[in-house]
């Protein structure tokens, strides 16, 4: 699960890191209003910057700075309801605009090949990593930190001189060391701050210093680890999620959509897994992994129809289903329901064995439904329905 950058930057400070203030609107009042407060606490100028859920925001047009409440005012209206990457802005982050000395890049996401949390790091921060890489791969620094442990103090002492920023030593031995905490505490996937930035701060006596701030956060957190915060679950922005993925969470279905035409309806994932492979030896392509669990009863079938049916290249449907605590009745059920409010014919082939299939292979021929009774067949005629159905449309 991706978060935006609020959410990103509330995590961060609730780790010790430091981020500067900031407010979301979601209108160009609530974003005037919030950077008058600002303009008028003393700060020169304010930084506006698109909260969507892609990187590239400030090339897109994304991130400006403003110096009035008008200008402000002007800028909030020209982001809100601009398209970034496909993605309709919503929201905007207001914060004083930082004083930037230089940018710099750290990050910290999982390295499964080592088992380890991998930390990356390089002075030519603010651009994106994939291009230093490309461009200058000697200027990425990376080092591997220990996932129970965390970074060590000599580690991060370490990294913070290979960056030069022996002159703001301790607080990036925080900061490093905060982003690796921040991974641990949240059973995150990636940390990301880019930049991280050594700003200029200006005293009412006019004089200045200069400390490190995070200036951007970019966080993707374990879908499979959620369950441990249940209070992130407030973080998840449904204004950016794909409806089929909201509609599939709500009923209880994992459902992943692949790009062949042939609709899988399996219980359990190592079934959905080997039906996918028999399609794929029958010649066909699978259009998705669908697992409805255990236990699904007809309403939770209907649900996974319409998921089925919300791809316009699926050709054809193949139920296979294995009832254990999952009743074939019910699933017949189920099928009979949905395919009575299904808006598109497709062909469907429907293979049941297991707790009540004889009683569901009634029902399914009362109602016209084309059964299988072995896997290879259903997979066979399923892929046949599709290529005539392909053929025909
Ligand atoms: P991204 O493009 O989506 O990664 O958005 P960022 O928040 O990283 O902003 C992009 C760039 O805008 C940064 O690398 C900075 O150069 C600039 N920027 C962001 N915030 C500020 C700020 O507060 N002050 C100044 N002067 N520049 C900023
Ligand atoms: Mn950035």
């Amino acid at each position: 699960m991706k978060i935006q950058e609020a959410d990103a930057k509330t995590l961060l400070l609730a780790q010790g890191l430091p981020v500067p203030a900031w407010e979301v609107a979601r209108t160009v009042a609530d974003a005037r209003a919030a950077a008058e407060r600002f303009l008028a606490a003393g700060d020169d100028a304010v930084v506006i910057k698109a909260q969507v859920l892609v990187g590239g925001r400030g090339k897109a047009g994304g991130v400006k700075l403003a110096r009035s409440v008008e200008e402000a005012e002007r800028i909030a209206g020209d982001i809100l309801g601009m398209s970034i990457k496909g993605i309709e802005v919503r929201k905007v982050l207001v914060a004083p605009a930082a004083d930037i000395v230089k940018e710099y890049y750290l990050s910290a996401v999982l390295d499964r090949a080592e088992r380890r949390i991998l930390i990356m790091a390089s002075a030519e921060g603010g651009v994106e990593i994939e291009q230093v890489a490309v461009d200058n791969p000697d200027a990425i620094i990376t080092l591997h930190a220990d996932p129970e442990l965390g970074l060590l103090d000599w580690q991060a002492r370490s990294l913070a001189f290979r960056l030069g920023l022996g002159a703001h030593l301790k607080q990036a031995v925080g900061i490093a060391k905060g982003v690796v905490r921040t991974m641990l505490a949240y059973d995150a996937d990636l940390v990301e701050i880019n930049p991280l930035a050594i700003v200029r701060e200006r005293a009412a006596d006019g004089s200045t210093t200069e400390r490190l701030a995070a200036l951007d956060a970019k966080i993707t957190l374990d879908d499979s680890a959620l369950f441990r915060h249940p209070e992130l679950e407030t973080m998840r922005d449904l204004d950016e999620e794909d409806p089929t993925d909201l509609e599939a969470r709500a009923a209880g279905i994992s459902f992943i959509k692949l790009d062949g035409t042939i609709g899988c309806m399996v219980n359990g994932a190592g079934l959905a897994m080997t039906t996918m492979d028999l399609v794929k030896r029958a010649g066909g392509e699978p259009a998705n992994f669908l697992d409805i669990g255990g236990g699904a009863r007809a309403d939770k079938v209907a649900a996974a129809m319409r998921l089925i049916l919300t791809d316009r290249n699926v050709r054809a449907i193949l139920v296979n289903i294995f009832g254990g605590i999952t009743r074939g009745d019910e699933v017949a059920k189920g099928l009979i329901e949905a395919r009575s409010m299904q808006e598109r014919a497709v062909p469907m082939v429907v293979r049941i064995v297991g707790t009540n299939a004889e009683e569901a292979q009634r029902l399914l021929r009362e109602a016209n439904f084309k059964t299988a009774s072995s896997l290879d067949e259903a997979a066979r005629l399923a892929v046949e329905a599709a290529n005539a159905s392909g053929a025909a449309a």
